[in-house]
């Protein structure tokens, strides 16, 4: 089966793992810093914060913005429901603005629409979680400009776009956003194992961060509240948790960086083929590219044109049957029953669901041959040319 995303690990990614394993510090150590270093180095950005997770990553932002009980929180309903849980883990309201089927990414235009209505009945968001869906950073301009009319706050989730860029700059830089959330899964662009990072330039969002991370506790002199008992004196200033990184991991991440641009550029060259592949098919659609965009491509999506009851599900069986281990990403967050069971209703965000009942992620990543991916192509194109023919 060729799986639809996998991570490259070389010798010298486990040789710096091991090497924390014999030193003294497993987690709470060096390796945290530098990889905080390491990671806002690459993105020009002031402020880096490693966590366990981008869950984790993405609930301490919300924390550090002020994200609490009465307060609205936006995000796009093509997303991991991770990008909405973190609004509902601060007691918040969560609403998803409907997307641009032709990129997967929130609708700019859907956005002003609904901002215009918000102002008139007084539920503006406090803060908008735009996702880089699948590798391709949003309008982020646009976006900004819609945060200094309307003044909400933004956090970018940019899980699948470690490595990109937006308008010549790394995302990650925070120059369109208060914070931006990386994921280090897997199946994401660079991993270690878990892990996540937020990053910032704003210094009081920066120490609210890294108190949060570690119970809401600090140590530092100049932040205590009262005068130290002694050397080994520590506050709790906010109710956090443990939501930090480990040696281990962030020793495994501070390799992986070293070969992100090589990943990326690979999963370009890879997503440029498949495009190829598919330029003279009248079956298939990629995802389309917007100008001043540099995709990481964390996912290579497809859509099929032919809408017809019951094609999609049946091509992606076929094609798993085909070991094509190709996925769905994503259902919308709302259709979810936890997220139904808040009263969302289906038909909320009309393109993202049409969009996902013709949305395929087809294999992806930088060891992918150029034998399978030809397989992949013809497969897919042959087998939905069967299926349409075939009835039900
Ligand atoms: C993977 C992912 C997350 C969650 O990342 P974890 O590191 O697994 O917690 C959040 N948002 C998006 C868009 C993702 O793809």
């Amino acid at each position: 089966m060729i799986p639809y995303g996998k991570q490259a690990i070389s010798e010298q990614d486990i040789d710096a793992v091991v090497e924390v394993l014999k030193s003294p510090w497993l987690t709470q150590g060096p390796k945290v810093p530098e990889f905080e270093t390491v990671i806002s180095q690459y993105c020009q950005v002031q402020y880096a914060t490693a966590t366990n997770s981008a869950t984790s990553a993405l609930h301490i932002a919300c924390l550090a913005l002020n994200v609490g009980h009465n307060d609205i929180v936006w995000t796009s309903p093509n997303s991991f429901v991770a990008s909405s849980n973190c609004a509902l883990y601060c007691g918040a309201k969560v609403d998803f603005i409907d997307i641009d089927p032709a990129t997967g990414n929130l609708s700019i235009t859907e956005l002003k629409l609904r901002l215009k209505q918000a102002q008139q009945t007084n539920t503006l968001p406090k803060v908008l979680i735009p996702v880089h869906f699948a590798g391709q950073c949003c309008d982020m301009k646009a976006i900004s400009e819609l945060s200094q009319i309307y003044g909400f706050k933004i956090i970018e989730d940019a899980s699948h776009a470690v490595g990109g860029k937006y308008l010549n700059s790394p995302v990650g830089h925070c120059q369109y956003s208060d914070i931006c959330v990386f994921s280090f899964h897997p199946v994401k662009i660079i991993t270690s194992a878990e892990g996540g990072m937020v990053l910032t330039n704003d210094p009081t969002i920066n120490a609210k961060l890294k108190m949060f991370r570690s119970h809401g506790v600090t140590a530092q002199q100049d932040l205590l509240h009262n005068e130290a008992d002694g050397p080994w004196y520590y506050e709790q200033q906010e109710l956090g948790f443990n939501y930090r990184m480990t040696d281990l991991h962030a020793a495994l991440g501070i390799q992986q960086v070293k070969r992100l641009d090589e990943f990326v550029e690979k999963r370009n060259q890879l997503a440029q083929t498949y495009t190829k592949l598919f330029a003279q098919s009248e079956e298939i659609t990629p995802l389309s590219q917007q100008a001043g965009v540099y995709n990481a491509y964390h996912l290579y999506v497809v859509r099929i044109n032919d809408t017809s009851p019951d094609l999609h599900r049946r091509l992606v069986e076929e094609l798993r049957a085909q070991g094509i281990f190709c996925h769905v990403h994503y259902i919308p967050i709302y259709l979810q029953p936890y997220y139904q069971s808040l009263g969302f209703k289906p038909g909320h965000c009309p393109n993202a669901e049409e969009y996902y009942h013709s949305a395929i992620t087809l294999p992806l990543f930088p060891e992918l041959s150029a034998s399978d991916q030809e397989y992949i192509a013809t497969t897919l194109v042959d087998t939905l040319i069967t299926l349409k023919q075939q009835p039900q």
